[in-house]
């Protein structure tokens, strides 16, 4: 019985402050319209204010994440644009060297045409030979384009090869021209989805971000900001891990340990001076 009136007298306190809280802020409208736009970091005990900057560096740390992979993904986009260049230069480059192939076979061509003309000439010649000797010599001419001509076909032929073998590899470019065109396709669609998804995200995360920012103090406040600038990744709120700072990973001594442990006030790194809490904090609730 005598608790239960403990318990009825400590309810009837609370009840006793409100009006006058409510009095105070009638008292000056002004206030009291700054204080709905945002809290007073003041209304906050040093506990709820560490559990604030615990979630701040949280999703300021998502939204950093975010940043990086939407940073990467454009390149990934620009390395295949890149490569697809280097196909076409490619299959541009094998296709200039076919034409000049063809051209020498075409040339080689003309040159067996000539010769066979020149044979037909002497042969006619050889028939109106008045010695032996205009005849051997002749024979000798028409044996020497016979030659001339059996190179030019040889030639011909490695001309040929030779187009073949880059007609093969102008088929295969042009194959992985074809894909890296389609990945390309595939990629800008997934690099424009994940652009659009990741920045309503991040916005998510900013708001979320900005209304654990109104419990803190513009002073601690401006502290975490330099301070999240300075680390090189980007913390400025770090737990006890292992009875380390989980930031510089030095040693923390068991006393601040303790302190750290109790929540009531806000303790920073010895080492790197970034604020250190305890990883229970993220159960503390406003
Ligand atoms: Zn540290």
């Amino acid at each position: 019985m005598a608790t239960a009136k403990k318990v009825a007298k400590k309810v009837t306190k609370p009840k006793a402050t409100k009006p006058k809280a409510t009095a105070k802020a009638s008292t000056k409208p002004k206030a009291k319209t700054k204080t709905t736009k945002s809290p007073s970091p003041e209304k906050f005990s040093v506990e709820q204010k560490l559990k604030a900057l615990f979630d701040l560096q949280n999703f300021d740390s998502e939204i950093d994440n975010i940043k990086t992979v939407r940073g990467e993904l454009p390149l990934e986009v620009q390395d295949l644009e890149d490569e697809i260049e280097g196909l076409a230069t490619r299959v541009k480059n094998y296709n200039t060297e076919i034409k000049g192939l063809d051209d020498f076979i075409a040339t080689k061509k003309l040159e067996m045409k000539e010769a066979s003309a020149i044979i037909k000439k002497y042969e006619k010649q050889q028939k109106n030979v008045r010695n032996n000797r205009e005849y051997d010599s002749l024979t000798k001419e028409i044996e020497f384009q016979n030659l001339e001509i059996q190179l030019c076909k040889k030639k011909i032929e490695e001309y040929k090869t030779t187009i073949e073998s880059k007609a093969e590899v102008i088929g295969q470019a042009k194959s992985d021209l074809k894909e890296r065109k389609d990945d390309l396709k595939y990629k800008k669609k997934e690099l424009d989805d994940i652009i659009a998804e990741t920045e309503k995200e991040e916005k998510k995360l900013q708001k979320k971000s900005s209304s654990a920012a109104k419990i803190i103090e513009e002073r601690l406040l401006i502290g975490y900001q330099q301070k999240r600038k300075n680390a090189k990744n980007g913390l400025a709120v770090v737990p006890v891990e292992r009875s380390s700072c989980g930031g510089c990973f030095n040693k923390i001594p068991p006393q601040r340990q303790l302190d750290i442990r109790l929540h009531k006030k806000i303790i920073m790194c010895e080492h790197c001076g970034r604020i250190l809490v305890d990883p229970e904090i993220d159960q503390v609730t406003f």
